[in-house]
């Protein structure tokens, strides 16, 4: 048996096969270092003092126009090209003929092929494509980790190298783990084919089993996906019939590939003409068409949908570019810490349910599925909305330190999970959480929860792929009563309609869905849907009081109507010998400004009221709540905001009735101290966030903070001042915010 060799005898020899077959005087291979440096790594031809000595970083010399264009450069006279660097170690003044093409690899640079001769020759479309093929394989190599122990010390290849991408918090949390790739990338390993026709016929059965497996996502409702998914598939089965596809992938395979090489030629050759692109709609259409190509590949494999492998580590992080809700619940929960989407939404269902699963994630990462390697370590901040792939020492443990730090806060917030939430001098607040899903309940007993004080029951409908039926729906309300025992809950109407699409629910393209048909609006215009609802809700909670609220009012008539729908419900309920529930308490959600000016006609139309300040806050400052470009450019903490939130607090208690604050400033300590400062003593938040407003409820005294509060909102301070001024009155008196 032969003895194994090392990887450099295994690059050397590669370099001289290949040398001779191309008939070359020089056949050399460049790697490139995460310092952005491509270095020689094995050469036949040129003075072999200068591997592992010669560099060339990107972009300089044609090496390096190589790298940075991700594409093949064919030229008879090579020093005459203006990119031209010569470098006096190499010796190759006297070649004159240059091919050089990119290794790459799921749409990375990993380093250059490259090929000379004496003379002055053009080299042939087969000889460029028998070269990128070898070149396809020194990718696999590179990317296996077999040249890894090539490198100099220090000088880490850029396949190892550090990513710190930027992106949108989504769920909060912070996950150390390492990458699952949502959609594995397949290793190609055959590349040459024995039998082209039956490669050809295996390429057509892939693409009839692809385009198979698109339609089928399509028609049941990409998952339960948003509308931007579907557009998503559409675009895949656009590119599935592509006859130009096609019809490369057979040339591919008549040169002599075996059809998965051939699709991984393609896709190749498609990103090197892409990737260049900047414009950011050509730039999705190339992922689009990665991920097809990555389907194909599968198909080829018989494996067709592979991303819950046994072989899940037990810190697993899921990077996708995007996905269903339902497809997020299939992993082993107990497996997935993170999740990293590539260019979800923060309201899409799958980031609804990694919050309500507690799973860290950050979404908006650019590019992070072909910059991630399966298995490579990576840390999800959720809180910054950051991704570090591959990170350094220092930053893992500044994150582990983070993690502890994190878990003994979380220790502590459980041990007052019982303790009441009252401040320093004797007032009591009542801390509720918001749910929407079944897997949030068993978080209503471990938070500590006076109650659920906005059930979001759109959820249970983003979720499914079909209409939920009367009696679902009835069956689903009644577990979560059952669930919260003792505690009150406050069921919401559906809040859907808008950017809160269902796919089963034909919907129209709306320029401004935020502020478009939604919520009450669509109830009231469609009553069949709001009454099956109503009649659920009444008969889930046969026997007891039901607590409801309907979304979006912006006019009193509006709860009236809705309202009156309600009564003759139950009416019918009663004439029908069905039970009813004891009491009925009904309120509205203070979404829409315009209500700010109907508060008497309001509260006493109401039994209670619930401030929705995420869409308060975005049609007041009339910035989208979801564009992250605008994310912090206005402060909840305004005097304008805050003296919005503060008239509605004065006018309920003189109404006497309850009023309470839902959306997601409830749940941040320093600003629900501002809650409490102007009059508020009922929040309802994430149950994840009970805990910190808890510690800081009973750290503070009241009194003084109103007093505060008052000349910070009636001064009309700026924002960031009231912002800083809390700060500082938190810290100076020992308020963990
Ligand atoms: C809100 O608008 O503040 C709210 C709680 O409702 P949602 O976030 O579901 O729109
Ligand atoms: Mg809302």
């Amino acid at each position: 048996m032969a003895e194994p060799i090392g990887a450099q005898e295994r690059l050397d020899k590669i370099v001289r096969i290949i040398a001779a077959n191309m008939v070359a005087e020089v056949c050399s291979v460049y790697v490139l270092r995460a310092d952005g440096v491509l270095e020689l790594y094995a050469t036949e031809g040129l003075n072999s003092i200068s591997v592992h000595r010669a560099t060339l970083t990107v972009g300089r010399g044609l090496v390096g126009l190589i790298a940075s264009e991700a594409r093949p450069l064919n030229l008879p006279d090579a020093q005459s090209h203006p990119a031209f660097a010569y470098l006096p170690e190499t010796g190759e003044e006297i070649y004159h003929s240059f091919l050089g093409v990119p290794i790459l690899r799921a749409g990375r640079t990993l380093g250059v092929l490259v090929v000379q001769n004496r003379s002055y020759r053009n080299y042939t479309e087969e000889e460029i494509e028998a070269l990128q093929t070898t070149a396809m394989v020194l990718a696999e190599m590179v990317a296996a980790g077999e040249i890894e122990d090539l490198a100099a010390p220090g000088a880490d290849l850029d396949l190892n190298h550090p990513v710190h991408i930027k992106g949108a918090a989504f769920s909060e949390g912070i996950a150390l783990g390492h990458v699952v790739l949502h959609e594995p990338r397949v290793v190609v390993t055959q590349l040459i084919a024995e039998d082209t026709e039956h490669e050809l016929k295996r390429l057509d059965a892939a693409m009839a089993g692809l385009q198979l497996s698109v339609d089928d996502l399509l028609a049941r409702g990409a998952a339960a996906g948003t509308g931007e998914h579907r557009e998503i598939l559409e675009a895949y089965r656009m590119f599935a019939q592509d006859r130009g596809w096609t019809r490369r992938l057979r040339e591919a395979i008549e040169n002599g590939l075996t059809a998965e090489a051939a699709v991984e030629k393609v896709q190749s050759d498609t990103r090197a003409r892409m990737s260049r692109q900047t414009d950011p709609f050509l730039r999705d259409r190339l992922h689009d068409f990665e991920d097809l190509g990555n389907r194909l590949l599968r198909e080829l494999i018989g494996r067709p949908h592979g991303p819950y492998a046994a072989d899940m580590p037990e810190d697993a992080i899921i990077v996708a570019r995007n996905m269903g809700a339902a497809e997020l619940l299939d992993y082993d929960r107990d497996r997935v810490r993170g999740l990293v989407l590539e260019d979800a939404g923060p309201t899409s269902h799958v980031t609804i349910v990694a919050k309500a699963l507690g799973i860290a994630a950050v979404g908006q990462t650019q590019d992070v599925v072909a910059l991630a390697e399966a298995g490579d370590p990576i840390i999800v901040d959720g809180e910054l909305g950051e991704v570090h792939l591959r990170p350094p020492a220092d930053i893992e443990t500044a994150y582990a330190d983070r993690v502890r730090f994190r878990a003994r806060k979380q220790e502590q917030y459980r041990k007052l999970k019982d303790e009441p939430a009252v401040t320093q001098d004797g007032v009591g607040v009542s801390l509720q959480m918001n749910a929407g899903l079944i897997m949030d309940l068993p978080r209503l007993e471990e938070s500590g929860a006076a109650g659920i004080g906005l059930f979001r029951t759109e959820l249970q409908f983003m979720i499914s792929s079909a209409f939920p039926k009367q009696s679902e729906q009835q069956a689903f309300y009644a577990q979560v009563i059952e669930a919260a025992g003792d505690k009150p809950v406050i069921f919401r109407s559906l809040d859907v309609g808008g950017d809160k699409v269902l796919p089963y629910l034909r919907s129209q393209k709306e320029e401004n869905p935020a502020m478009g048909w939604r919520a009450i609006r669509l109830g009231l215009d469609r009553p069949a849907l709001l009454r099956t609802q109503l009649r659920s809700l009444l008969r889930a909670s046969v026997g007891r009081e039901l607590r409801l609220m309907f979304p979006m009012v912006t006019e009193v008539s509006e709860f009236e109507r809705a309202k009156a729908i309600l009564t003759r419900e139950q009416a019918h309920l009663e004439r029908h010998g069905h039970g009813v529930p004891t009491r009925v308490m009904l309120g509205a959600m203070l979404e829409v400004p315009a209500l700010l000016w109907q508060l008497d006609e309001l509260l006493s139309a109401v039994d209670f009221l619930s401030v929705g300040s995420n869409d308060l806050m975005q049609f007041m400052m009339a910035s989208d709540r979801g564009n992250t470009r605008l994310a912090g450019r206005y402060d909840p903490l305004s005097p304008a905001f805050l003296r919005a939130l503060r008239k509605v607090a004065d006018k309920a208690k003189a109404y006497g009735k309850p009023v309470s604050v839902c959306g997601e400033i409830s749940g941040k300590p320093l600003e629900a101290m501002a809650l409490l400062g102007i009059g508020y003593r009922s929040l309802s938040m994430a149950s994840a966030a009970i805990g910190p407003v808890k510690s800081m409820i009973r750290a503070m005294e009241l009194a003084p903070l109103e007093a505060r509060l008052k000349e910070l909102v009636d001064q009309g301070s700026s924002a960031s001042d009231v912002r800083t001024e809390l700060r500082a009155w938190a810290a100076a008196h020992n308020i963990p915010v």
